[in-house]
């Protein structure tokens, strides 16, 4: 048992401004008991026991907050050391620059180095849980292994899903100029794959790693425009039989929406439409992105229950526009929010989401939008839990739930002077006050410290596989650059469709 004595403990219920302090009790994995100091029998019957089994520990939480460990609800592990090589590459350029399939199979030592870089950098800034929406090249149990072990290293909590896809083109390629070389076509329309093999594959994994401890699974297809019918069939029915979350990207881009109205003709253009259909889009449905969704498919997709992950740092750095979210909020609609790829947005820190959250909703309307700090939170917490299927196990300091949370200190100069702890969150903190973090009642870092890693030794091995990895990026980078005119030839193009709606600001478009 773990006794959290006397910090600020963050309740969206309470006074958000300066909550009470209190005192967390964790037993094993779970929290038992938040109880004012002093005043309550239960905590005190807890504390004898835990003086009795001799398993005390008191962690002193004077000056520090307690909030819930954070969800990334939308979180692609396989890209971590792409951070910082790509700037300024609109969606589909930038693909080509971080996808899977584009570096082919890669070393055990850098599968796992990728997925601890991935993991320490979340817990440092207090995301205690990653949906983690991976894809294996080559796609087998050897590669799996080695990521769900590196996941057990460092002890984060992760929702993993195989991201699937059977058509293999760049969301791009219907509005790419006739006259590619040879080469260029090959590398953007890629390979395409057999649906019902890699559904049985999954099918395969869940069941030999089931669900346990900190390893949770979900099911993906990469987007419904990336994906056969017969594939979102199979992957909502991998959902029904298993009770599992189900992941996907919808209208990230001005392109992927363009090619909506033209692939989705008998649904009137609507990718949400053709979910539906399909059986796709449901309670159990989490969509990273949608940017690009008309009022319409707002009200369809409040009245299925499905979700939004919000990816304001992603979506700006790619140019896809900015999200709806005043709408999708005051539609109902749960949102959470994601940090994306690391070669996208170049940190995994939910500070700077739950930020922009406030910040972009605020772009388009200079009317209050409604949208504010102690909603990004709630959509870094909770919203995020439910998102990723772990609704009633995280997402608040309640007893009953997993102990995943972060202390942070309020002595540090975001909450000088102290005037709203949730404001100063969103708005003021950087991730440097984050100081201790626990995942299922294990303290993974204190005092700025992961527990779980040698940080200096893990730093060496990452300094080593670098050399290999940044030649192979070269080659991908040179790739890119062939097939850069075509794809930005064919951006130019989508900007000046009608797709019946703007997600862009200004007089530019
Ligand atoms: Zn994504």
């Amino acid at each position: 048992m773990i006794l959290i004595k006397g910090g600020r403990v963050y309740d969206p219920l309470g006074d958000t401004d300066l909550p009470g302090l209190l005192d967390v009790l964790v037993d094993g994995d779970i929290i038992v008991s938040v109880t004012a100091p002093d005043d309550d029998q239960d905590r005190k019957r807890h504390v004898e026991q835990l003086a009795e089994r001799g398993l005390a520990e008191v962690i002193d939480a004077r000056d520090r907050l307690i909030v819930p460990g954070f969800v990334n609800a939308h979180y692609h592990s396989y890209d971590t050391l792409v951070k910082g090589l790509v700037e300024d590459a609109p969606f589909d350029l930038w693909a080509m620059h971080s996808q899977p399939a584009f570096f082919g199979p890669r070393s055990k030592a850098e599968l796992r180095l990728r997925t601890l870089l991935g993991a320490i950098e979340c817990l440092r800034q207090g995301i205690t849980t990653v949906q983690d929406m991976c894809t294996l090249v080559p796609q087998d149990e050897e590669t799996l292994d080695i990521i769900a072990s590196a996941y057990r290293e460092v002890g984060i909590r992760v929702v993993f899903a195989l991201a699937l896809r059977d058509l293999a083109e760049l969301d791009i390629a219907p509005f790419l100029p006739d006259d590619l070389s040879e080469a260029v076509r090959r590398s953007v329309t890629g390979t395409p794959r057999d649906p019902l093999e890699d559904l049985a594959f999954v099918d395969s994994q869940i069941r030999r790693l089931p669900s346990g401890g900190l390893w949770h699974w979900g099911v993906a297809a990469s987007g419904p425009q990336r994906s056969s019918d017969r594939l979102l069939e199979g992957v909502a029915s991998l959902s029904d039989r298993y009770d599992l979350p189900v992941f996907t990207h919808v209208y990230e881009t001005k392109a992927q929406t363009a090619k909506a109205r033209r692939v989705y003709a008998s649904q009137g253009g609507s990718m949400i439409r053709h979910m539906a259909a399909v059986g796709f889009l449901g309670p159990r449905t989490t969509m990273a992105h949608g940017v690009w969704i008309a009022p319409d498919e707002i009200d369809l997709i409040a009245r299925s229950g499905a979700r939004i992950v919000h990816n304001p740092l992603s979506n700006m750095k790619l140019k896809s526009g900015v999200a709806p979210i005043a709408a999708l909020k005051a539609a109902g609609i749960p949102l959470s929010i994601g940090c994306d790829n690391c070669s996208c947005g170049d940190c995994q820190n939910m500070f700077q989401g739950m930020k922009m959250f406030c910040l972009l909703a605020g772009v388009a309307d200079p009317n209050p939008t409604g949208v504010h700090a102690v909603h990004a939170i709630e959509a870094a917490t909770r919203g995020g839990a439910q998102a990723v299927g772990l609704g009633n196990v995280v997402g608040a300091i309640a007893p009953g739930l997993k102990a995943d949370l972060s202390l942070i200190d309020l002595s540090t100069i975001a909450y000088l002077p102290l005037n709203s702890v949730a404001r100063q969150l969103v708005f003021s903190e950087t991730g440097q006050g984050v100081d201790t973090v626990m995942v299922g009642g294990r303290i993974v870092m204190r005092g700025g410290r992961l527990t779980t890693v040698d940080e200096a030794a893990f730093r060496a091995e990452l300094n080593d596989a670098m050399p290999a990895f940044r030649r192979d990026f070269e080659v991908i980078r040179s790739t890119a650059a062939l097939a850069a005119p075509a794809l930005l030839e064919a951006n130019r193009r989508v900007a000046a469709l009608d797709v019946g709606l703007n997600r862009f600001l200004g007089d530019l478009w």
